[in-house]
């Protein structure tokens, strides 16, 4: 095949206009545009009169090496081999492998254990995917929270009620293989080729259920409302685990557990501090979500082209450092998205965002986060981090009424230090209900300087930050683990053999496919492999 990068097209195009420019470009024949391969698509905005989409593609046609060659002075063309999706080979294993918890991280290490024919286990303390929606619900419509089975637990993992945003930072031949397993298990084909793919809540849920389903065909087994409790070592290495389910503990032998129960898992963290598994408290990060409406932060991205059918719902990456050097800055930004109560705790307020695949509700919606390191916290104790967060979840609570409505602030009012006392143009997406309460009430001092200061400065690169109607709904102190369960070069804890802390909650791994891939490389592990083609 031939790739052909870096071809502008206009915000309306057809495959048909790629082909014929293809044609025209290479002097030969146009490709057929129903085999046409597209690598990567991109919108660039840099330039608000001259907003346009950018393509690599990959085609076949005839006499591939003589139009290669005719065309060496191309720059932006190059022979082309498309690598075929393949199982990974079988492996064996004398006991089934444990993997505990069915976030991303744990999903995708059951789901390559399942494929090697080696039976995984898999204990999930939440729900399946649909009774967890009903949970959710039931906590969005009457404040019901259900400490098992919410956001941050069940089926999916915190993923689950997200963006679904794939956004990865690592170059990686293993996040290839996330994706493939995401599109053959339901996934959109185009979050393959999107430079900023994303799969929407709605269709997250449905592709996690395929997984699971898939790993149950393959022989594994996964059980929900199965709480992972302790474990028995012999020789410093694991030997089996134990769980509760319906208040009744079992026992299960294994050599081989995989520990991806995310950075909310906070009972485990402090059962493996009394059990002495060496973990180290590490950096996170905390601060509020922002809501703009999606209409204005369009037309300050895209000026006039603002609202083309073509052009997706507008997004934004910001950052800057404060005087001290503390970096502020937003995260996990959720075009057409609503802002979540994310609690997995009673008498606390965590705040996230999630948005449907088609991004098209009302307002925008980000994270605008401080860094925080261990020299923020109160003590050196190992769970200081996760302590520090409890203490802004709990504040925010009784700040804003004790009900789990969560405290907003609009941004004018909090640059002017004022209570807010009435919306403008922004209503915000809580579900449960907010009450006007300023930051400053649950918010260190220190986070509050440097969120003032960072504000003005992203509204000289994005226009609607200025906007002193944009409402801040906090606190959101969950966007990573607070602590780090160490682990050697074979990926298995410091401290017990055949453990293998995995994904965000051991600290490995900060979002979706980051998770999922350091499944994939646990895993591996687990099977004494090094990485995907052995
Ligand atoms: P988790 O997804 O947290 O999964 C851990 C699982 O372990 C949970 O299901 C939990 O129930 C289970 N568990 C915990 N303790 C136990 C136990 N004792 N026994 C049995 N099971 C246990 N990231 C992105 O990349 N893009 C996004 O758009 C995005 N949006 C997000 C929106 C929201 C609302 C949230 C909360 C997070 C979002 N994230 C997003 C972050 C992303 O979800 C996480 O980075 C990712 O899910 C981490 O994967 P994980 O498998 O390591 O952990």
């Amino acid at each position: 095949m031939i790739k052909y990068s870096n071809i502008k097209m206009p915000p309306e195009h057809t495959i048909n206009d790629i082909t014929a420019f293809i044609g025209k470009k290479l002097r030969t024949s146009q490709p057929d545009p129903s085999r046409l391969k597209i690598i990567k698509k991109s919108v660039d905005a840099r330039r608000k009169d001259d907003i346009h989409f950018v393509y690599t593609v990959a085609f076949t046609c005839e006499n591939e090496n003589a139009v290669l060659k005719k065309n060496s002075g191309n720059k932006n063309i190059s022979s082309y081999k498309e690598i075929p999706y393949s199982l990974p080979q079988r492996a064996k294993l004398s006991k089934r492998p444990v993997v505990v918890g069915f976030g991303p991280a744990g999903m995708f290490a059951a789901l390559y254990l399942a494929q090697c024919g080696v039976r995984p286990i898999v204990l999930e303390r939440g729900l399946d995917v649909d009774s967890r929606k009903e949970k959710v619900r039931m906590f969005w419509e009457k404040g019901i929270l259900d400490t098992e089975c919410n956001v941050q637990f069940g089926e999916g993992g915190a993923g689950t009620f997200s963006d679904g945003k794939l956004n990865t930072g690592v170059n990686n031949p293993l996040s290839k293989t996330v994706f493939e397993e995401f599109v053959r298990h339901g996934a959109p084909e185009e979050i393959m080729y999107e430079a900023k793919p994303h799969i929407g809540t709605d269709k997250l849920s449905e592709t996690v259920k395929n997984i699971r389903n898939d790993i149950i065909s393959l022989g594994g087994e996964v059980i929900f409302g199965a709480k992972f409790c302790g474990y028995d070592t012999e020789s410093g290495r694991i030997k089996a685990i134990s769980y509760i389910k319906n208040g009744t503990e079992s026992t299960i032998e294994t050599d081989n557990v995989i520990l991806a129960i995310g950075h909310s898992a906070r009972d485990v963290f402090y059962m493996l501090k009394n059990r002495n598994v060496t973990m180290q408290p590490k950096n996170f990060s905390v601060g509020v979500r922002i809501e703009h409406k999606q209409s204005d932060l369009d037309r300050s991205m895209y000026g006039e082209m603002s609202g083309h059918p073509s052009l997706p719902a507008a997004d934004y990456k910001l950052s800057v450092h404060d005087k001290n050097g503390r970096g502020v800055y937003t995260f996990c930004m959720c075009p057409g998205g609503v802002v979540t109560a994310s609690s997995s705790e009673e008498n606390t307020v965590v705040t996230n965002g999630m948005s449907y695949y088609a991004r098209n509700g009302e307002n925008a919606n980000s994270a605008v986060l401080v860094g925080i390191t261990p020299d923020d916290f109160e003590n050196d104790d190992i769970t200081a981090g996760i302590e520090f967060q409890r203490k802004i979840e709990k504040a925010a609570f009784k700040a804003a009424g004790a009900n789990y409505s969560a405290p907003v602030c609009l941004v004018g009012d909090f640059l002017s230090k004022r209570t807010s006392e009435k919306f403008g143009n922004v209503t915000p997406s809580y579900p449960i209900g907010t009450t006007f309460v300023p930051p400053d009430d649950y918010l260190p001092d220190f986070v509050c300087d440097a969120l003032r200061y960072a504000l003005p400065q992203f509204a000289e690169k994005i226009s609607c930050f200025g906007s002193p109607d944009a409402v801040m709904t906090g606190p959101e102190t969950r966007s990573s683990s607070p602590v780090r369960i160490v682990r050697d070069e074979t990926l298995s804890s410091v401290s017990v053999k055949g453990l293998y802390p995995c994904g965000e909650g051991a600290g490995y791994a900060g979002g979706i496919v980051t998770a999922a891939m350091d499944g994939l490389k646990c895993a591996m592990a687990a099977v004494g492999r090094n990485n995907r083609s052995t």
